[in-house]
């Protein structure tokens, strides 16, 4: 082989190659250029998150296997950032050079039926769930589910893409129908008292560490805010944090995996779903911890021994979605004018409602303080503009509510 044997641990200097191109890849390249590693990404597009701070960015098909082994065949490992690439691509990559996490886990964790089954066979909680192949398959499992309940296409889709929500047994036909007719689960609707993730990282060695249990609030399906630590019992951290372990130690993950749950009003945990990569609930390690998500990833592809994950202040992220830029430019010098809030721009040149353009992160002296700060920064983005919609709703009820309460 043309590669390190693992265990080897590839050193700064090297070169690591990033499968996807978008915000993830970018931190990924930020943290693995500041130890001195080149970076070479791979997606279809040009001028990307990823592409703009890597060494060299390479535009090629996933399904072009001949031009993902010349990439591979260019650095000492891949990694990805983007868990939708297809299983021949990190086949083909893995001939030249090791693929970390594994495409098992890729394989696994792309696909719903696939990582409900593994959760379970687990004995891991998840949302009660059937698998469905055909309409009268739903029929069954709403009977037995009950409504309201949600069908999700098995083929992930992300950000609530691929799921239609079903209030009664009437509207059965026309999700099947909406959802293309193809492979899926239904999920037993969880009312959930809070959505909360945990990300971890694994090393080739086996050695296991966790960011702790954070907080996270959507809205529209997309994240919308989260805080580190979230605010949950002693008890319901440590079996959290258990679930996580097991679920790295299972899947034999070398790399960074974020376990997504839904906490119900009994104290119980269910897992929603599993990432195999840097979270957008981790973000704030970047700012907030010794060692950030992205750096963890590159130590744990790399073979190094993993950095300390511990917070060092309270923090909350807030994402920058496209709808902020709906009328002008964000005001970027009212959120930097909090200066315990660091601002994030993934470089993207299009803002479109409900991408990902960005994000807030507040550093303070309890969760509820960087909450409450985050929200009140990103309010002022867009506090002078002229602007309808949710951005501008979110700001006048911040004021309403007193959170602006502006630097120092
Ligand atoms: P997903 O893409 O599956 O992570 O779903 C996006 C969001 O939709 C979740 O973060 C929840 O807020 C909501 N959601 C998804 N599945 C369920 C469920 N079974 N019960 C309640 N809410 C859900």
């Amino acid at each position: 082989m043309s590669y390190p044997a693992d265990g080897t641990p590839v050193l700064p200097g090297s070169c690591i190659g990033v499968l996807g191109s978008g915000q993830l890849g970018r931190m990924f390249a930020i943290a693995a250029r500041r130890m001195g590693y080149r970076v070479h990404t791979y997606s279809p597009d040009s001028d990307t998150p990823t592409g703009q701070v890597s060494d060299e960015e390479i535009t090629g098909s996933y399904e072009d296997l001949d031009k993902v082994r010349e990439f591979a065949s260019r650095v000492q490992v891949v990694t990805f950032e983007f868990e939708n690439v297809p299983a021949a691509t990190a086949a083909a990559a893995a001939e030249r050079a090791p693929v970390r996490p594994a495409g098992i886990v890729l394989h696994t964790t792309q696909q719903r039926v696939r990582e409900k089954t593994f959760l379970s066979r687990n004995g891991l909680p998840v949302t009660p769930y059937r698998v469905i192949d055909r309409l009268e398959d739903l029929r069954v499992a709403i009977a037995e589910l009950g409504c309201p309940a949600i069908l999700k296409t098995a083929d992930f889709g992300y950000d609530g893409k691929g799921q239609r929500r079903i209030n009664a047994p009437s509207e059965a036909a026309a999700a099947w129908a909406a959802l293309g007719e193809r492979e899926a689960v239904l999920e037993a609707f969880v009312p959930f008292t809070k959505e909360v993730s945990v990300v971890a990282s694994r090393s080739i060695r086996g050695e296991f560490a966790h960011y702790g249990v954070v907080e996270n609030e959507h809205r529209n399906h997309i994240l919308d805010v989260t805080v580190a630590p979230a605010r949950v019992s002693d008890r319901v951290r440590a079996q959290a944090e258990e679930i996580t372990r097991t679920v790295l130690e299972k899947l034999d993950v070398v790399g960074v995996l974020c376990v997504e749950f839904f906490l119900t009003g009994e104290d119980e945990l269910l897992i929603n779903e599993l990432a195999p990569r840097p979270h957008n609930s981790g973000h704030f390690t970047f700012d907030a911890c010794i060692t950030s998500q992205f750096e963890q990833q590159l130590r744990a592809v790399c073979g190094l021994p993993l950095g300390s994950t511990e917070l060092m202040r309270p923090a909350a992220m807030a994402n920058l979605l496209g709808d902020l830029w709906a009328g002008q430019e964000p005001d970027w010098s009212a959120a930097a004018a909090f200066p315990e809030v660091k601002i994030h721009l993934y470089g993207k040149t299009e803002a479109r409602p409900g991408r990902k353009m960005g994000h807030l992160t507040a550093l303070a002296h309890s969760p509820d303080e960087a909450s409450q700060i985050v929200r009140a920064a990103r309010a002022a983005l867009t506090r002078n503009a002229a602007l309808s919609g949710p951005a501008c709703e979110e700001a006048a009820s911040a004021d309403r509510a007193g959170k602006i309460c502006g630097p120092g």
